[in-house]
């Protein structure tokens, strides 16, 4: 299984940059997790958008799904020759009610997402098999509802994304022994509040050797964050090294 970064940041994107997505290829499968703002952009460096076969996103944040609107502009006025299947895309409940909302408020047909994409809801007792790889989910702790995904093939958790979240068990549990984890790190100091909604770089790692993951790799920052600084943390209390997410490394798991 192949992982390219197409986008780490948080919120807003960095210079040259995009906020959250990830490829994920395997076989016939070419998984896009998130589609923030850029991931569009991003994925052309990699392949034509009308190859991607499905599509999951983590919760409905605008830095999580805001290029679905120009990938479904693609899908809508693209070269009917080369569009091929539209992509399965799964939301997190809620998630069909809020794109149909925001159609609704700027004279977009209502049924632009629906034309563009096979949209599905996933639950997060869910299962999801894309070919080889199997998709579990976890709900974490942020300000909207949000699912870390787990993809894992012949039994072994090969990536767990956190999406965005405080630190929670269940993040814990579900990143059990992945091969990648690829951890939100948008804060520099804890957020204090009963319950966070976001992590810092140490935050993560303390996670990540927990859950006795193999490697961590941290993302979601600020355009200002400063990475080195973030990873340095990570990696003290990781006790391997650390990187920080990069819009186009790859990864082979
Ligand atoms: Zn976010
Ligand atoms: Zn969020």
């Amino acid at each position: 299984m192949k992982l390219t970064i197409l986008g780490s940041s948080g919120a807003a994107p960095a210079e040259g940059g995009a906020c959250s997505g990830y490829l994920m290829e395997e076989g016939r499968v070419r998984l896009l997790l998130d589609c923030g703002t850029g991931v569009l952009s991003n994925l052309q460096r990699v392949m034509a958008p009308s190859k991607v076969t499905d599509i999951v996103v983590s919760h409905m944040h605008f830095d999580h799904f805001l290029d679905l609107v120009p990938f479904g502009y693609w899908r809508t006025y693209g070269p009917k020759q080369t569009l091929g299947e539209p992509p399965r895309l799964y939301l997190p409940p809620g998630g069909r009610r809020a794109l149909a909302g925001i159609v609704a408020q700027v004279g977009v047909a209502q049924d632009f997402f629906e034309r563009a994409f096979t949209v599905a809801e996933y639950s997060h007792l869910d299962v999801l098999s894309l070919g080889d790889l199997k998709l579990t989910f976890a709900l974490v702790p942020h300000y909207v509802p949000s699912y870390a995904v787990a993809v894992s093939q012949g039994g072994v958790t090969k990536l767990v994304f956190s999406s965005d979240g405080g630190p929670s068990e269940a993040l814990q549990r579900l990143a059990a022994g992945a091969a990648l984890f690829l951890c939100e790190a948008a804060l520099d100091t804890p957020e204090q509040s009963a319950q966070p909604g976001h992590m810092t770089a140490a935050q993560a790692a303390e996670i990540a050797r927990a859950a006795s993951v193999r490697q961590l790799v941290l993302t979601h920052f600020w355009p200002w964050q400063d990475r080195r600084r973030a990873a340095a943390k990570a990696t003290a209390v990781f006790g391997e090294r650390v990187v920080v997410a990069e819009e186009g490394a790859s990864y082979l798991l």
